[in-house]
Formats: C-alpha cells, sequence, structure tokens
C-alpha cells in the first residue's frame, strides 16, 4: 500500500465539513469517484489515484511526510500544523473559495472588552494554541492559553477561562453559548496542498494533470 508509485493519493477530511465540498470539487474536475466497500480509501475510476479519508488535523502531517501527494485542508489547521513544524514539507497550490471561517477571539456579551489590552492576564481556551500564542506575541500581550480539544464554548461557563479563540462563520454557536466575537486572528478556507518531496516522473505527470483539471474548475468559479 504505502510505496505505491504508479498513483496519487489525496488526502482528504473523512467525515466533517470539508468532506462533500472536497468530493464535489474532484467530481467538477471530472474525477468519477468509485464507491468502496472500504470507507477509508476510494479509488477514482478514469484516473490513476487514490482518496484517502482521515481526520483533518492528520492532513498536513500526511502531505508533509509524503504519504499523500495531495491533500486538502482548512488553513486554520494547516497554519497551526506549520507552527510546530521545523520545516515546510507542503506548498499551497490553490486556495478552494469554500470551507469560509475566521478564527476569533469571543468574550462572555455581559464581559467589559476594550480591545487587546483587555485580554492581558487573562485565559484564553482554544484548540489553536500556536496560532493564538502569535497573535499574543504580534500584540504584545501576555495572557495564558487553555487547549482545549472542542466544546471551546463552553469554557467561560465552566469558567475554565474568561476568553476563548475558536473558528466562527455565522457566529450562531458563539451566540447560543452568550458569547460575541471581539477580535479576528485568522481568516481561513480551504486549499489545495503538495508534497515538496520529490516525485518520480509518474507521479509528477500525474501531479501535473491533477493540477491542470483543478485549476480549470477554479477558473471557471471565478
Ligand atoms: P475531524 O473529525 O476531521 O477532526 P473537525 O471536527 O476537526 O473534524 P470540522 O468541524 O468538520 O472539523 O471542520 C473542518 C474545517 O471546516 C475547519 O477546520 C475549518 O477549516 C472549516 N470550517 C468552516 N466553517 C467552520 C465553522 N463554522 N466551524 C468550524 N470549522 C469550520
Ligand atoms: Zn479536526
Amino acid at each position: 500500500m504505502l510505496a505505491d508509485r504508479t498513483r496519487l493519493h489525496i488526502a482528504l477530511q473523512k467525515s466533517g465539513r470539508l468532506s462533500d465540498l472536497s468530493r464535489d470539487l474532484l467530481r467538477d474536475a471530472g474525477f468519477r469517484i468509485q464507491r468502496s466497500k472500504n470507507s477509508l480509501t476510494a479509488r477514482v475510476e478514469n484516473f490513476p489515484a487514490e482518496l484517502m479519508f482521515v481526520r483533518d488535523d492528520d492532513i498536513p502531517t500526511f502531505v508533509s511526510d509524503g504519504v499523500c501527494e495531495f491533500g486538502i485542508v482548512g488553513q486554520n489547521v494547516l497554519e497551526e500544523f506549520a507552527l510546530g513544524a521545523d520545516e515546510q514539507r507542503y506548498e499551497v497550490l490553490a486556495e478552494l473559495g469554500f470551507g469560509g471561517c475566521s478564527l476569533k477571539i469571543a468574550a462572555p456579551e455581559t464581559l467589559a472588552y476594550d480591545g487587546p489590552k483587555s485580554l492581558t492576564g487573562e485565559r484564553i481556551a482554544t484548540s489553536y494554541p500556536r496560532i493564538v500564542r502569535r497573535y499574543l506575541a504580534e500584540q504584545g500581550i501576555d495572557a495564558k492559553i487553555v487547549k482545549m480539544n472542542g466544546a471551546v464554548e463552553l469554557a467561560p461557563r465552566l469558567q475554565i477561562a474568561n476568553f476563548v479563540c475558536d473558528l466562527v462563520s455565522t457566529g450562531a454557536t458563539l451566540e447560543a453559548n452568550g458569547l460575541r466575537p471581539v477580535e479576528t486572528v485568522l481568516d481561513s478556507q480551504a486549499v489545495l496542498i503538495r508534497t515538496t518531496k520529490m516525485l518520480d516522473d509518474t507521479r509528477s505527470k500525474l501531479s501535473a494533470g491533477l493540477l491542470t483539471r483543478v485549476d480549470g474548475v477554479l477558473t471557471t468559479k471565478e
């Protein structure tokens, strides 16, 4: 399975907000995705490529290691990964125009807020500690980051942290939890990434072919 050098491997989110949109993009680009008994992978019928369905957080690792030549992932996940990697072993080929959201700092509606200096000495709960640390450093603010892997919006109610930094698209989830956005830390959308590991001739040609097809879809959408 590993070192199958005759085909490309494309890492996609298995199930989540990017799953259907990622598959739709590949279908629009002319790739016919085979139904598979095994839900972890699927072959492309009319192109030597195999889709690998994984957690979105694993996609930057797989592409950096060259286990998958391509991947589709949110810039938020990619940036958090990049800030923890000592070397960049992937390249961003295209912004895909879906999966749009922003990483925002939010606070309880009742809490006074008067710009980033209000964060001084506070605790901020987030699943994106590296991005938040960089933001605080840029602002020259000293605050404590509390890493949570999910349910970040609950942190203020649980008195884990006064502030949260989480992904927001409509803001409905924040509002439902009595929170309001106060700062935007990062704007994000889904991107197509490719490993910078050297590919042999076969996969290098396939890679160019895949890119041409995807570019075709993106230009017609512009
Ligand atoms: P996985 O099980 O793959 O780890 P997940 O729960 O981490 O899934 P999703 O909630 O499915 O991830 O979100 C995947 C990506 O969708 C996010 O990383 C982000 O780039 C994008 N996205 C777009 N809108 C939102 C939103 N409102 N909230 C969260 N993510 C969003
Ligand atoms: Zn995830």
